[in-house]
């Protein structure tokens, strides 16, 4: 499918990015089919949009009529029959393999043969999520970055199988919302996590060891390196338990034990330390 034939976009799942990039394609002036299995999830999704739009609208960005053309674009639905419609479409379901297989194995048969599925996996490989449809050449990673109205970044990721045409089309569909597409090949964590995992592991062991403390770890990366977040503040909102989740997918693919997860880390996670969502991780936020 030719960029500029692209008009109603499905987004599958919801959830915190699911619910953000339904909001980019919609204010981009695109028709969004939002599909989750329950209504209390799209309710929550379309909260979420609604609020996120608000925001925007203090800022003096969108006006009062603006906002809801842009809500009265998405259309939340159950069925998934519904995605039928759709031009392209962007996987967000949760980060299981067996989830996606069911999804992606459901669009496929749904959806016209010409229409991109994009996944927005942080660590699943694309090339074995593209084999597991009957249209690989049309599959491609677009990995979009938390919290999405406001990140720039998306990661155009080739999988082994994907067409030249599907690329370039992913590439300026995320022009097209204004974002700043970056072409990556698969590998485990792509670029992004391949990079900050091992950076926030790093900062993990020089709490470990009695390097520094925490806040001065963070302080060293935000002013000696201009960093906005510290790595560790960063941790606690990414969450422990994915961080440590995203160390075992670096290691297992890649195969090198400068991958292995902090103990720290790891105990903090077996604690229910996670981060901001458990009220305390490196930091506390009670
Ligand atoms: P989430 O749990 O917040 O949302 C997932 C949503 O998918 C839920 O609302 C769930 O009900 C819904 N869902 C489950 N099965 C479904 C189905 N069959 N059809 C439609 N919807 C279904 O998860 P999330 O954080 O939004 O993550 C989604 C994907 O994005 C994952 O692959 C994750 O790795 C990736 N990702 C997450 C982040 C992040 O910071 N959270 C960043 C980049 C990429």
């Amino acid at each position: 499918m030719n960029v500029e034939g692209i008009k109603t976009v499905a987004v599958l799942g919801a959830g915190t990015m699911g619910n953000g990039i339904a909001h980019v394609f919609a204010r981009s002036g695109y028709k969004v089919i939002l599909r989750d299995v329950e209504q209390r999830f799209l309710d929550r999704g379309m909260e979420t949009i609604g609020k996120n739009l608000d925001r925007e609208v203090k800022k003096g960005k969108l006006t009062e009529a603006e906002k809801g053309t842009v809500l009265g674009r998405v259309q939340a639905v159950t069925e998934m029959g519904a995605i039928a419609a759709a031009d392209f479409v962007v996987e967000a379901v949760p980060e299981k393999i067996e989830i996606k297989r069911a999804v992606l194995g459901e669009a496929d048969r749904i959806l016209r043969p010409d229409v991109i599925i994009a996944s927005n996996t942080s660590s699943i490989s694309m090339t074995t999520l593209a084999s597991l449809t009957k249209r690989p050449d049309r599959f491609v990673g677009m990995h979009f970055m938390n919290p999405v109205p406001v990140m720039a970044l998306v990661e155009v990721i080739r999988a082994l199988q994907t067409s030249d045409a599907t690329f370039e089309t992913t590439m300026t569909l995320a022009e097209k919302l204004g974002k700043k597409p970056v072409a990556v090949n698969d590998a485990p964590g792509f670029v992004s996590n391949r990079v900050l995992m091992p950076l926030i592991n790093e900062a993990a062991y020089c709490v470990m060891e009695g390097v520094a403390t925490a806040e001065a770890v963070d302080a060293v990366m935000r002013t000696g390196m201009n960093h906005p977040m510290g790595p560790l503040e960063l941790a606690d909102f990414i969450g422990l338990d994915v961080c440590v989740d995203i160390m075992h997918v670096l290691q297992e693919g890649l195969g090198d034990p400068k991958y292995r997860a902090c103990p720290l880390l790891k105990k903090y996670v077996a604690a229910g330390w996670l981060g901001r969502k458990s009220g305390r991780g490196f930091y506390s936020y009670s």
